[in-house]
């Protein structure tokens, strides 16, 4: 029997088999989680997760789906920005496969009282920026109590405007810090337009404001994928898009 096949065809084969796929390329097939000092801490932290991907789920989805929700959280797309429309979609699909297929490894550690990122009493989650660690401290597990994803439900009552903060579900925490280990993202600053202050952009309004003034940072910000996910995942509710009207806007 005699096969025939072309030296191009060969050569395409050969290549074929060898050019990464965009997305595999940036995920090292070696990745892995790994738990320290974590004991009971464990199911419930794989409880976390699985709602941080819910979120991240919900979000990856609303990129294309509410272009005005996006763009309050992200900005326009700047012309030669890194981080494209569809670089975030990317990001918030591979957070929602954290558990299946670690873009990076990540070290999840318990019982954190001697690190310093978790020293100040309010701290409830840190990470490394680039990683691999992420830290649960001990004020985690307070926070946690009301925290669960699964049992918040927001008002849909349409004339309700209210800011997205009292809903931080902790896998959305989670979130944030992953961010940071994966995606090298920032704790921007902000001018407060009311006060003057110079504040670390967290939460909705500050959110908001970063992305108004500047998409590229919005971009690079944790708490805006942070914020933008939760606001994906209760897109039921009414959410404000000004961060000059965000309680009480009767326009959305
Ligand atoms: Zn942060």
């Amino acid at each position: 029997m005699h096969i025939s096949i072309s030296l191009a065809a060969l050569i395409t084969l050969a290549s074929a088999a060898v050019i990464p796929d965009p997305e595999l390329d940036r995920r090292q097939e070696d990745a892995v989680i790994t738990w320290r000092d974590c004991t009971w801490e464990k199911g419930l932290l794989e409880a976390d997760l699985d709602e941080m991907q819910a979120l991240a789920r919900k979000a990856a989805e609303h990129v294309d789906t509410t272009p005005e929700l996006f763009r309050a959280f992200f900005g326009q797309e700047p012309p030669r920005t890194n981080i494209r429309d569809s670089t975030i979609k990317k990001r918030y699909t591979a957070v929602s496969n954290f558990k299946s297929k670690p873009k990076k490894s990540v070290t999840i550690r318990c019982n954190t009282d001697s690190i310093p990122a978790c020293k100040p009493a309010n701290h409830v989650v840190a990470a490394d920026k680039g990683g691999p660690n992420i830290y649960i401290c001990n004020s985690y597990w307070h926070t946690r109590k009301d925290a669960l994803l699964r049992k918040m439900s927001p008002s849909r009552h349409p004339l309700r405007y209210g800011p997205l903060d009292e809903y931080i579900p902790i896998g959305s925490q989670l979130m944030h810090e992953l961010t940071h280990v994966w995606f090298i993202t920032e704790d921007h600053n902000i001018t407060n337009p009311a006060s003057g202050q110079i504040e670390n952009v967290y939460g909705h309004r500050n959110s908001l404001l970063l992305a108004r003034e500047s998409a590229q940072k919005a971009r690079e910000n944790a708490d805006n994928y942070k914020m933008f996910a939760i606001a994906s995942y209760f897109d039921s509710s009414h959410w404000s898009v000004d961060p000059d009207r965000l309680s009480g806007d009767p326009e959305l």
